[in-house]
């Protein structure tokens, strides 16, 4: 995956959290050949969505982002136009929601849904109508990569939209943050923005090696979320990527971790520890 830092994230590069999240370092080898950890592609039937749990769709927009984090995942995807939904892909996938009444629950990510407005609008424009999906989720990290472009036309747009339908359908917005220096005036101010749609805000974050893994850095974090009116929601052993092992911390230092800030923070604030089992279970809480 080639190195990719958005403008915004630049000024902050003197950050050792931002530069450790973001930038190639010397660890990085060229060579390796990273794995789907999650068994993505095993349960992609239809060009961009994945059919993995019975009332359960993920939608991969594209795999586009304003920045590309090293320990990504999706590494293997990310970067790559070809990820890109066309507008017949697009009916594929309303179709095959229509076939499978049973998924109720839709995700939309990538790649990040917001970096491709257009492509999100237009799914979201006829998703909302078929009458079998109750609630959609949307996964995104570009309020703390580039902020600047929540005041675009094409994202305004896309906000009007999410806020239309959140008036008949449920509709989460699940931001990815890792570190309490990803939070500033810019970025605060984009989670406004978003919570004054008609959606409900939760976090996602990562356990990250050496960059988060510490209860101070993480008690700072969803304590601030918390004080922003962000549910966080998932807090994740990072997923066993090869290559990116130096991302993936003890996972009995993070129990430690996780069990002092249950105690610590106020349970709402307080995110589920989990951890993506690679079987098929899906996110199982560590205990
Ligand atoms: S924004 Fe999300 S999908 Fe994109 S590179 Fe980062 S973790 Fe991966």
């Amino acid at each position: 995956m080639k190195e990719k830092v958005s403008p915004f994230l630049k000024r902050l590069s003197e950050n050792p959290a931002i530069r450790q999240q973001y930038y190639i370092s010397g660890f990085e080898s060229a060579d390796v050949i990273y794995n789907d950890p999650l068994m993505e592609e095993k349960h992609e039937v239809v060009k961009g969505l994945v059919h993995k749990y019975p009332n359960r769709a993920l939608i991969k927009v594209s795999y586009l982002c304003a920045a590309h984090c090293r320990f990504c995942t999706r590494i293997r995807q990310i970067g790559n136009p070809e990820g890109t939904l066309s507008d017949i892909d697009l009916e594929n996938i309303l179709l095959y929601l229509q076939q499978n009444p049973q998924i109720d629950d839709v995700i939309l990510s990538g790649g990040d849904p917001f970096y491709t407005p257009d492509i999100t609008y237009k799914l979201l424009e006829k998703l909302q109508f078929i009458s079998t999906v109750k609630t959609i989720r949307i996964g995104t990290r570009m309020p703390f990569q580039s902020p600047d472009s929540f005041h675009t036309k094409n994202i305004s747009s896309l906000l009007n939209l999410i806020n239309d339908i959140g008036k008949r359908i449920p509709l989460y917005i699940l931001v990815h943050i890792n570190h309490p220096d990803e939070l500033n005036k810019e970025t605060e101010s984009v989670i406004k923005l978003l919570k004054e749609q008609k959606v409900t805000v939760l976090s996602q974050t990562v356990f990250l090696r050496n960059i988060n893994d510490n209860f101070e850095t993480l008690y700072l974090l969803f304590k601030k979320l918390y004080h922003l009116g962000v549910i966080p929601y998932y807090l994740y052993h990072c997923d066993h990527v090869k290559g990116l092992e130096r991302f993936t911390g003890d996972i009995n230092k993070e129990k430690e971790i996780a069990i002092r800030l249950r105690a610590e923070l106020s349970g709402i604030a307080c995110p589920l520890f989990v951890e993506d089992l690679e079987d098929g279970y899906g996110k199982m809480p560590v205990y």
